[in-house]
């Protein structure tokens, strides 16, 4: 058997749920298959949202309802017909006025505990479940829907609901036992010991379909989602990401505490404990064979499996000659924290013991600080201890991998990539697993951290070529270029006097320059903006200067000193003894080097 999980852009609509539904009938042709199912793509949050509403005392009970009734009515009679269309539309029209009565009464006492809150919560994964049995049904399938509550024992707190794992892992078994036809069960849900609703966490239909996998130690619990897998970063920042092939339930559980949210966290934890593997797989592209995650992984080509990062943290810096040698000292920092509900991403100090840095959320930053100074009073007021330092405005990137373990180089590789992008790393943390090196950098820094480490471990390292001056040399130069065949290097931008190409992906030298310098993407010839696009590449870039321009004396110094080579067939630079002098010292030390 396999648990098949659908998440909220899976099933977003009669389109995606027949895509959905069709998935399941082939995979039964291969073995029984249990289907977990999230609510119809945005539907929790607009439920969220109407009880929110609802508590500040609008009275939008009624509109809210009847629009996600009508958006499940069309979804319903996308899916079926006939005797089973009018069943859905009962139960689409009971769950709507039994919500539209909760909602109401939040708005009378203008409060909505979260007690309350899954109540309401729990309507999307109730009808969407009910839809796709449906149009399993429509396809020949015996198929029921269940309701997760019926199979999930968890306790308080709501909105996060802590499971009884033996308990729940009995109660699915008995059910399935007893129940032979394919189950579509309600995701995100189950009940408190005394039966009522409650939720596992937002996105927590991951965390249901591994529970069940784990129950039934299924062979494989395959989560469906609109993307090819866990990629290697964030392809809004890293366009060259690619999807891993494979990773430990570490390396996810790493990457998915950092931003990669592809998988609810807690979901790891059933899975690994019976050995049942992961599969993180596209509906949209379902041949593509996704992401495999088990306990033990082979090493892959690369030292590191991925990059990620947590965007807007605070960091927390506390520091002071009190806080050396004094037992104790953390111990009543992070007290003073948790009892503030402040949830701590990332720690270090170093072994003078005299500073303290801690990454936080930047909601809680105000309340962290209070809280810690009035925690130390005494201590500030002998001026034992500083009061506490808020950074804002920073990002906290993590380089995750198994195969970092015991191989000596990687953070070495890390900082070094940052140093020659002339970035500055403000708190370093490790921890002895050797699984992520994490760091806080400046906010506006990390989409750049992100590509020049991508850059730094993934890429081949072809030299990003940057030519000026396409007249007799420069066009000499680019024909060499079209009769290379050994590509190890890429024409990543050009420009005259007048017009400048420059591209992210590789330029085709064998297009003429009338067409590299006149296509939609060319622009006005400018040298900073040419400037600033080499400097934004990562990896290694040789800029060629074939003008004869005399604007070049002070760009070569920039470009030098931020680890760009320069080849130059242009003696203007080069003429004052001032700035050849330049020139020499900012060639100093770094990797970029001028060659005439
Ligand atoms: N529907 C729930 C949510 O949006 C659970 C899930 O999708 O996994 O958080
Ligand atoms: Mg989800």
């Amino acid at each position: 058997m396999r648990v098949m999980k659908f998440g909220g852009t899976s099933v977003r609509d009669a389109e995606r749920i027949g895509r959905a539904a069709d998935l399941v009938v082939s995979a039964l042709e291969r073995s029984p298959v249990c289907v977990v199912v999230s609510a119809l793509g945005g539907v929790t949050d607009e439920l969220e949202d109407a009880a929110r509403a609802s508590a500040r005392g609008e009275s939008v009970f009624a509109a809210r309802c009847a629009e996600l009734a009508a958006r499940h009515t069309e979804v319903a009679a996308g899916v079926a017909k006939g005797a089973e269309l009018e069943a859905l539309r009962l139960h689409i029209e009971d769950c709507f006025d039994a919500l539209c009565k909760v909602l109401e009464g939040i708005s009378l006492v203008r409060e909505c505990s979260l007690r309350t809150l899954d109540k309401v919560l729990s309507v999307g994964e109730r009808l969407s479940s009910a839809i796709v049995a449906a149009a399993l049904r429509r396809r020949g399938v015996v198929a029921e829907h269940r309701d997760s509550s019926e199979l999930i024992t968890a306790d308080r707190p709501f909105g996060a609901g802590r499971v009884d794992f033996e308990l729940s892992y009995e109660k699915i078994r008995s059910c399935f036992a007893d129940h032979p036809a394919t189950q579509v069960v309600t995701g995100f849900l189950a009940a408190t010991p005394e039966g009522e609703t409650i939720t596992l966490g937002r996105g927590g239909s991951d965390y249901t379909a591994s529970l069940l996998g784990a129950a039934l130690q299924v062979e494989c619990i395959e989560i469906w989602t609109d993307v090819d897998g866990v990629l290697s970063c964030d392809p809004r920042h890293v366009p060259e990401a690619f999807p891993l092939e494979h990773l430990s339930y570490d390396e996810l559980l790493e990457l998915s505490h950092f931003g990669a949210k592809v998988v609810f966290s807690p979901t790891v934890h059933p899975a690994r404990s019976k050995s049942v593997p992961l599969l993180i797989k596209n509906t949209l592209n379902p041949d593509f064979p996704g992401t495999r995650v088990e306990e033990s992984v082979e090493a892959g080509p690369h030292p590191i499996r991925g990059i990620s990062a947590i965007p807007r943290v605070a960091l927390l810096r506390l520091q002071g000659d009190g806080l050396t040698g004094v037992p104790g000292a953390a111990r009543r920092l992070f007290s003073a924290l948790s009892t503030h509900d402040v949830n701590i991403i990332l720690i270090s100090q170093a072994s003078s013991e005299h500073s303290i840095c801690l990454a936080i959320e930047p909601a809680k930053a105000d309340q962290a600080r209070s809280c810690v100074n009035e925690e130390f009073t005494h201590e500030r007021s002998v001026g034992l201890i500083d009061d506490l330092v808020v950074d804002r405005d920073l990002s906290v990137v993590a380089v995750v991998g198994e195969g970092m373990s015991r191989l000596p180089g990687v953070s070495g590789r890390v900082f070094g990539a940052l140093g020659d992008a002339g970035i500055n790393v403000r708190a370093i943390a490790q921890g002895s697993s050797e699984l992520n090196i994490s760091f806080a950098c400046a906010a506006e820094d990390e989409k750049r951290v992100l590509r020049v480490l991508h850059d730094a471990f993934f890429s081949n390292h072809a030299v990003h070529i940057f030519l000026a001056g396409v007249g007799g040399v420069g066009g000499a130069l680019l024909d060499q270029l079209r009769e290379t065949a050994d590509r190890d290097w890429s024409l990543s931008g050009i420009a005259n006097s007048r017009r400048m190409s420059v591209a992210r992906r590789r330029l085709d030298p064998a297009l003429w320059v009338p067409e590299l310098l006149n296509d939609d993407s060319a622009q006005d010839a400018r040298l900073h903006d040419f400037r600033d696009c080499i400097l934004d590449t990562p990896g290694r870039r040789v800029f060629v200067d074939c003008t004869a321009s005399d604007d070049m004396e002070e760009l070569y110094p920039q470009l030098l000193r931020r680890g760009v080579s320069i080849v130059t067939a242009n003696k203007k630079p080069l003429e004052r003894l001032a700035s050849w002098d330049a020139i020499r010292s900012a060639e100093c030390g770094g990797p970029g080097r001028l060659f005439f």
